[in-house]
């Protein structure tokens, strides 16, 4: 049936409404429409607050981003990016030049290091690993050209804690903008800028959407001129979110703060619980009190921690197979901040590039696991864990 727009492809707009959505509509439109040049001229020069093409943003990464911007108490609105690792590129790639020197913590996340290691190197920015932990080792790393340190709270997988005060003081002393990768702890545990971060970034995938369907990343600066920088080297490079998962990530942090408090909760308790089973070597928890950085935990997390728990197993490969076999219902997959608890076994994933005497060196043997816990039941997960620990030592 023709209307009186018949040839026209798009000639409906949006019903008029007194009342709004209560849940944030999906917009998945690339372009929109101004009425006129002169209106799209000061959309441009910020003097008419409007969407025009999505790679340069779009509601459904306005809301997302504004969420987490609360969550952070950051200065400026952040940008949402396409993945975790988009934003890492964003201030890796985005605010260093040739000749430019970037110090990376010595156990960052898998992809980081490699960008330190490989894209940096290529690009004419020289990169050093220093422990993060130890701020004269990190003072020891500094040159002159030095323009970044990019730091974890919390270290993956063996739970070790940044000294994120003394590195803040080290970096400000040196005119060297600190940056925080803040995923493991969220901002539920912990928020970098009220440390002296400079700039703080997020694998939104993990656990602030939550549910393992979404792949995002999120990074804000303390300066307006860094930020904006971020922001159009993000959108120059494509790096943009997609509505939809902006969409589903907003979904997920809805409940945020009640998943990390369940799931702080039973790491807890599954951190004690394993503390008793034969089988097991040793329990790294940061709610622990006999954890290697239990002064520095308290001061800088007050009390919150993260709902990661890594455990070592008596025994090498033949019983690491065991045990994962054993786990029923447990996903073994290398993620984290699922809804569900999942297991990684860094000798077979995230740290299969080094030799085992380095991953020993690192405190990580065949035997040893990362668990991300997340909403069982506390007393189901514990059994499961108490029958899979059984069942590798009956190998
Ligand atoms: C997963 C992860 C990233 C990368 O995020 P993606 O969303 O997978 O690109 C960066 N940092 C940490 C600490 C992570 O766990």
């Amino acid at each position: 049936m023709k209307n009186e727009k018949g040839s026209i492809v798009r000639p409906d707009a949006l019903p008029a409404s007194a009342s709004r959505p209560v849940v944030t509509p999906l917009s998945p439109s690339v372009v929109y429409a101004s009425e006129t040049p002169d209106m799209l001229d000061q959309q441009y020069e910020g003097g008419l607050q409007g969407y025009t093409y999505s790679r340069e943003g779009h509601p459904n990464a306005d809301v997302a981003g504004r969420r987490i911007d609360r969550m952070e108490g950051a200065p400026h609105p952040g940008v949402m990016t396409s993945s975790g690792m988009a934003a890492v590129s964003a201030v890796l790639l985005g605010l260093t030049k040739a000749g430019d020197h970037v110090i990376g913590g010595n156990q960052l996340y898998g992809r980081s290091l490699r960008m330190m290691a490989e894209d940096l190197p290529r690009l004419g920015v020289e990169t050093s690993m220093a422990d993060p932990g130890d701020i004269d080792a990190m003072r020891a790393a500094l040159r002159p050209e030095t323009r970044i340190i990019l730091v974890e709270v919390v270290s993956n997988p063996t739970l070790r804690v940044a000294d994120i005060r003394a590195l803040a003081e080290l970096a400000r002393e040196n005119g060297v903008l600190l940056v925080v990768d803040n995923t493991f702890t969220t901002p539920r545990a912990f928020r970098p800028f009220e440390f002296g971060a400079d700039i703080v970034l997020h694998s939104v995938t993990k656990l602030l959407a939550g549910h393992s369907d979404v792949m995002l990343g999120w990074v804000a600066a303390r300066d307006a001129a860094l930020n904006d920088r971020l922001r159009v080297f993000t959108v120059t490079t494509g790096m943009t979110a997609s509505p939809f998962d902006c969409w589903l990530a907003e979904r997920g942090m809805l409940s945020f703060d009640l998943r990390f408090d369940r799931a702080q909760a039973t790491a807890t308790a599954l951190a004690d619980h394993l503390t008793t089973l034969r089988g097991v070597k040793r329990v790294l928890y940061p709610g622990r009190a006999d954890h290697p950085d239990r002064a520095l935990l308290d001061e800088l997390l007050g009390g919150r921690f993260c709902n990661m728990v890594s455990f070592e197993l008596d025994g090498g490969r033949a019983e690491a197979n065991a045990f994962t076999r054993a786990a029923e219902g447990l996903s073994f997959a290398p993620t984290l901040g699922d809804v569900g608890t999942t297991i990684s076994h860094p000798a077979s994933s995230s740290h299969r590039a080094l030799t085992a005497e380095k991953r020993a060196a690192l405190g990580m043997s065949e035997g040893f696991f990362r668990i991300s816990v997340g909403l069982e039941d506390p007393d189901t997960l514990c059994q499961v864990f108490s029958d899979a620990v059984a069942a590798a030592g009956a190998i």
